[in-house]
């Protein structure tokens, strides 16, 4: 089931979204620190159900900020490739 309060890899956010926290955490901010603390602004911020994604996040392989970026899409696309 598509939830657009969940931001996926699905989602079409999910491009902008990648592309603001990666700018965040190499520019902005000196990098991740361990915590979802980036990722969960900019969901509250772009109005989606932080801790729906955040859970989602987690079942898919990352537990922080930078592994939400190397990990999730490449959990998501593995998950597709199962199902086809
Ligand atoms: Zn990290």
């Amino acid at each position: 089931m598509f939830d657009d309060a969940v931001l996926t890899p699905r989602h079409p956010k999910w491009p902008d979204f990648c592309a603001v926290l990666h700018d965040r955490l190499t520019t902005t901010t000196g990098g991740c620190d361990g915590t979802f603390g980036q990722a969960r602004a900019l969901l509250k911020a772009i109005g989606m159900d932080v801790d729906a994604s955040l859970l989602f996040y987690r079942q898919h392989g990352a537990g922080c900020d930078c592994e939400l970026l190397m990990n999730v899409e490449q959990a998501v696309q593995c998950e597709a490739v199962r199902w086809n």
